[in-house]
């Protein structure tokens, strides 16, 4: 278990300022005077939050025999949500500071107001985090419908739709990736939690007597998955939820926990759901969710182990665990030490000067390294500036193109982490970056 981390507050206001000024994150609505709690992703940031849900993508579901995917639809009817539980007992806390008036999430204050420090609340009342809107022209109850809050449920509700199309059998899970809307009383912390984010889930759905260690083989799988894209193992820890916190539909959830500016906090849920969900919708539907097994000639409703994480949440965790400052040549410089598939540009083209005698070698490499790398091409600038602009974003690989190129038919590649620069010809481009990033 690792230790409590130190809080670095003033990190997440330079993640955040870095995230506005060069454009991996905006504030909505900003020319209105924003929007609390809802952000837009940039240009650099789209390209990262891409990475991030391909990079989970790739080793959920192209990796993996047994998962396949799935892509439902945002809005539910009520049933849904009345199977779920998610009708009664999706809500937090509520409380009202007696004092300023402010709204709080009662379990996230500790007592007292974060606005005016008063200690006087109101009684805590169930606030349900499902946003509610009408289908269609008429209004309601018939056109009653929801934003869901969680993608799983479109995995239950098409469970025996998978099961039939694909021919898989439990060990074997469904995977998606798609917005969620909770209502949340209090979002804060950039985008660590939002009302509107994207969740990436899966739900694995297992033999019950095998359930317990199918849990814990996905937590250290998820575990190492972060490991993997270059967050330091002593930055997370895992927190396994006293039975009395579990949400209503949890046998058992451990949390993977990242070391935030603020302290320990949740990364990614990994629950045992039980067989609640599918008992649940079956039940309400009267279709039946269940599996036989032909081989022991018995039917049973399966487990289910549910790994969640908000790809938005995650990237923050990837920008955090990132962020690093240091000196170069006898100058500080920003750098974004992000693993080259998270990396929103992995190679940066700089032709030295804007002489026009280089710019068509410049579009030559350009387009040789564009259908393999999200390239960003820059001819503005000193070199040095723009090696710490590539640095600041977190571009793995800058590739310089410069008079002598014209001659020798080579460029020099820089590596951002060591800066160290070497002479690549440009034939063996492709190759020696392929090979620097692992793919040969
Ligand atoms: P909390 O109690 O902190 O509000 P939760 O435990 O209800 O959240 P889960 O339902 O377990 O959250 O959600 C699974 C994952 O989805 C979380 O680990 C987190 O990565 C992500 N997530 C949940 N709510 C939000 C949100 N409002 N904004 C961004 N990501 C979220």
């Amino acid at each position: 278990m690792n230790s409590t981390p130190e809080t670095t507050p003033d990190l997440l206001d330079k993640v955040t300022n870095l995230a506005k000024r060069r454009g991996f994150i905006f504030p909505s609505a900003e020319i209105y005077g924003g929007f609390r709690s809802t952000y837009d992703y940039g240009p650099l940031g789209v390209n990262m939050l891409r990475n991030v849900k391909q990079v989970w993508w790739r080793s959920m579901v192209q990796m993996r025999p047994d998962i396949v995917g799935l892509d439902a639809a945002i809005l539910g009817p009520p049933a849904i949500w009345a199977a779920s539980g998610h009708l009664e007992t999706f809500s937090d806390p509520l409380v009202d500071c007696k004092k300023c008036k402010e709204r709080w999430r009662e379990d996230k204050i500790d007592g007292v107001c974060p606005n005016c420090g008063s200690t006087e609340f109101t009684e805590p009342r169930a606030f349900n985090l499902m946003f509610k809107t009408q289908a269609g022209p008429v209004e309601g109850e018939g056109a009653t419908a929801y934003l869901r809050p969680e993608t799983a449920q479109g995995m239950f509700t098409n469970f025996a739709n998978v099961l039939s199309t694909v021919r898989k059998k439990p060990p074997f899970g469904i995977a998606q990736i798609g917005k969620s809307f909770r209502n949340e009383i209090t979002p804060q912390n950039f985008v660590f939690r939002t009302r509107e984010f994207e969740l990436m889930e899966m739900e694995y759905f297992v033999p019950p007597a095998d359930a317990d260690e199918w849990h814990r083989y996905w937590i250290e799988t998820r575990r190492a998955w972060y490991v993997d894209l270059g967050i330091p193992e002593d930055q997370l820890r895992l927190h396994e939820h006293a039975k009395a916190d579990l949400s209503h539909y949890s046998r058992g959830t451990t949390d993977i926990e990242f070391a935030y500016p603020w302290g320990w906090d949740e990364l990614e849920g990994i629950a045992n759901r039980g067989d609640y969900d599918l008992t649940q919708h079956a039940k309400a539907s009267g279709v039946a969710l269940d599996y036989f097994d032909q081989t022991t000639n018995e039917r049973y409703t399966p487990y289910v182990i549910e790994p969640a994480v908000g790809a938005t949440r995650a990237m923050m965790a990837f920008l955090l665990a990132a962020y690093h400052e240091d000196v170069v040549e006898g100058e500080s410089r920003t750098v974004l030490r992000l693993d080259w598939r998270l990396a929103p540009y992995q190679v940066a083209v700089l032709p030295l000067s804007k002489k026009p005698e280089l710019e068509s070698v410049s579009r030559e490499v350009l387009e040789l390294l564009q259908p393999h790398f999200m390239c960003d091409y820059d001819v503005t600038q000193s070199i040095g500036r723009r090696y710490r602009r590539q640095d600041e974003v977190g571009t793995p690989y800058c590739v310089t193109v410069d008079f002598d190129s014209l001659e020798d038919r080579a460029v020099t590649v820089r590596d951002r982490d060591t800066t160290e620069q070497v002479r690549v010809p440009i034939a063996e481009l492709l190759a020696s970056l392929r090979e620097r990033t692992g793919q040969s």
